[in-house]
């Protein structure tokens, strides 16, 4: 099981890799399209056992994000929150690992 970067770590890797990218969706320049990149996300999720590494990131946008997780998790596409009012978006900063609220999640 792969561990999260955490913290102020975490928030430079975010930008390193946004940043390799020049902050633009990886699937959107793929189809001739410039989209901002909004969410750096693991293409083997951490929760199945990927790991937290630069290699295992690709840049999306809000939209690429939500349909590669409902594709990863097979969870319908849906945005918001689900029904324990937690957001769905494993990457919203609610479901993320901070210093002061540990989850025991991925
Ligand atoms: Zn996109």
């Amino acid at each position: 099981m792969g561990d999260r970067i955490r913290g102020s770590a975490g928030v430079k890797a975010r930008r390193r890799r946004l940043a390799r990218t020049g902050g633009l969706c990886e699937i959107c320049a793929a189809r001739g399209r410039v989209t901002l990149a909004t969410a750096v996300d693991h293409v083997h999720p951490l929760a199945l056992g990927g790991e937290d590494v630069d290699e295992n990131t690709r840049n999306l946008c809000s939209n690429c994000h939500r349909d590669v997780t409902a594709e990863q998790f097979g969870f319908e596409k849906v945005s918001g929150c689900d029904a324990s009012g937690l957001p769905v978006d494993p990457d919203h900063p609610w479901n993320r690992h901070g210093p002061t609220t540990p989850q025991a999640k991925d």
